[in-house]
């Protein structure tokens, strides 16, 4: 096949295909006969020149013969026109895996991404892995998130961070990754995501998002697929301890929700915790694994009207172009020398109340597939390390509770929220019925949100919010809502791992977010992928 980069169709586009392959004839200088199909290999906005926008495609053609491939392939002088040769990833499977008496089963702890997609590749190649989940199935899950979210009540082992699907379950969705995919990886993965049911468009839009909706039966399909492959999924168990002989990993332990405690012999376990996994932190370092503190970002989120954000992206008359809600990403130095960014930006999204602690307040944001909210939310963040929150192992963590535990009780337990013409005159808000509705899944109160922020951060705060309101027009008005706090950028320690992926214990795997090596939905399937493979390779 060929592949054709450069593509630009000016927005709105009507029939993609047959402008496409108009396109397409004419680069190609061939008849419309001669093109067998066409496949949308990368699609992405390209906005510089707004308000005329194009979509910019990367395509791949198949023509009716291979032999007119080669020759346009070898005559073309175009930089845009080469081979279509997308890296193909491949699991190396290992052969009859179930058929060796002395393989016990692999244990996978959590089911986030990480958990997921070590098991899955796992169980495709017929190692019957049993996960471990200390929160509930999907279905179950989502009732309890939405009681939390009516009731403040809130269920320590099954919230927006702990449950099937991890961390993810409950958010955008958004699958971009700073990771390089010379491996094929993440297709790969995305691949499977497609499979189990989230839009193809994942494969080749360059932003792409599944939504929280959607992720919801994606996750519940991944995991019938792996019981039908033979895996085991225990849910409300919590990993709670490991034993081992000479570094040699013999058994997990794990205990029911009803508090009833099992031994699970393995030589092999994988712990894909998240970052939320604070007591599980604890008991390995007590188990004696290495860990180190590690830097995070904290911040607040701030809502706008979709509508500011479309207008400053896409310019005027961006209504009638059937675009998607606008995202944006913003950074800034202020004068103190203090890197400012937005993180984790939810175009026509929710912000959402993510605490895993009784007394703790914290806040993220989620959308559905359709980003149809009418408000877009961002988290604005400041990344802190052990300069600032101190030395010793957990003092990050422990800055972590103290924020959060100011966010609940500014708030009385309930998201506090605040316009931010009054954060800067350090006003206490009204609610204004004119200005941005907030959009917050979970209960919220107005109050004093630069209270909740560390001192110190309040004038970063500010200076970088007006320099962000001349990147985007109406980004410091007085309505935006800014809330807090946004404490769980990534985790707080860093659990020491061997290039086999191993921590200290030979067979005791740690992969994922809670371990310190990803950041994200994709990155974090990435690392289970990797574990996968090295399990793999050792017990083949
Ligand atoms: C609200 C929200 C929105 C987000 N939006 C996005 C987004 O749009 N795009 C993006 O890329 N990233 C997003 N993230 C971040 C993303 O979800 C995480 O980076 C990712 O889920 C990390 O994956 P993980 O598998 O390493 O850990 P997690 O997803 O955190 O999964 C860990 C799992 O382990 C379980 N667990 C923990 N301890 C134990 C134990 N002792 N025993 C048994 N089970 C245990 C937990 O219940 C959990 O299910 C969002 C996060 C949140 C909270």
């Amino acid at each position: 096949m060929i592949q054709i980069n450069q593509i630009k169709l000016r927005v709105p586009v009507k029939n993609e295909t047959d402008q496409l392959h108009d396109e397409i004839r004419h680069i190609l200088h061939i008849k419309a006969d001669e093109i067998k199909y066409i496949k949308i290999h990368k699609k992405s906005l390209d906005a510089r020149k707004k308000p005329d926008l194009f979509y910019s495609y990367s395509v791949a053609v198949k023509l009716c013969s291979s032999q007119l491939e080669e020759k346009l392939l070898k005559s073309s002088k175009n930089a845009n026109i080469s081979r279509f040769a997308p890296p193909q990833y491949e699991f190396v499977m290992p052969k009859n895996v179930l058929s060796k008496p002395s393989l016990q089963r692999p244990v996978i702890v959590g089911t986030g991404p990480a958990g997921l997609f070590a098991a899955y590749f796992l169980s495709l190649a017929g190692y019957a892995p049993i996960l471990i989940e200390r929160g509930m199935d999907v279905d179950a899950r989502q009732e309890t998130v939405d009681e939390f979210f009516q009731s403040g009540v809130l269920n320590h082992s099954c919230n927006v961070c702990f449950g099937e699907g991890g961390a993810g379950t409950f958010s955008d969705g958004k699958l971009q990754t700073q990771v390089k995919d010379k491996s094929g990886r993440i297709r790969k993965i995305l691949e499977i995501f497609v499979e189990h049911g989230a839009d193809s468009s994942i494969l080749y839009d360059n932003k792409p998002h599944i939504g929280t909706d959607i992720l919801t039966s994606v996750v519940k399909n991944m995991r019938n697929h792996m019981i039908i492959l033979g895996a085991e999924v225990r849910f409300q168990t919590t990993f709670t301890g490991f034993i081992q002989k000479n570094g040699e990993l013999c058994a997990v332990e794990v205990t029911r929700a009803d508090g009833s405690k099992e031994v699970i012999e393995t030589s092999v376990c994988v712990l894909a915790i998240g970052h939320s996994a604070r007591d599980t932190f604890l008991r390995l370092h007590q188990l004696g694994l290495k860990m180190e503190n590690k830097p995070f970002a904290v911040g607040l989120r701030i809502q706008h009207d979709q509508n500011v954000i479309n207008e400053s992206q896409y310019g005027i008359g961006w209504e009638d172009k059937k675009l998607p809600a606008a995202d944006y990403k913003l950074t800034y130095q202020t004068r103190s020398n203090r890197g400012v960014y937005s993180f984790c930006m939810c175009p026509g999204g929710y912000v959402i109340n993510a605490s895993g602690d009784g007394e703790g307040v914290v806040v993220n944001g989620m959308s559905y597939h359709d980003r149809a909210s009418g408000i877009a939310n961002s988290a604005i963040v400041i990344t802190v390390d052990d300069s600032l929150y101190g030395k010793n192992l957990f003092d990050g963590m422990h800055f972590q509770i103290e924020l959060e535990r100011k966010a609940y009780q500014t708030g009385n337990g309930k998201i506090v929220l605040e316009c931010y013409g009054d954060f800067k005159k350090r006003k206490m808000s009204e609610f204004r019925t004119n200005g941005v509705t907030p959009k917050v899944k979970g209960q919220y109160l107005f109050g004093p949100v630069s209270e909740i922020l560390p001192k110190d951060f309040y004038d970063d705060f500010v200076e970088s919010i007006d320099h962000y309101g001349q990147v985007i027009k109406g980004f410091d008005s007085e309505d935006a809502l800014l809330c807090g706090i946004e404490s769980r950028t990534s985790s707080p320690i860093k659990i020491l791992r061997n290039e086999m992926m191993e921590s200290c214990v030979h067979g005791l795997f740690v992969c994922g977010e809670g371990a310190g090596y990803a950041g994200g939905i994709t990155s974090a399937a990435v690392d289970g992928v990797k574990v996968a493979e090295k399990i793999a390779l050792m017990y083949n």
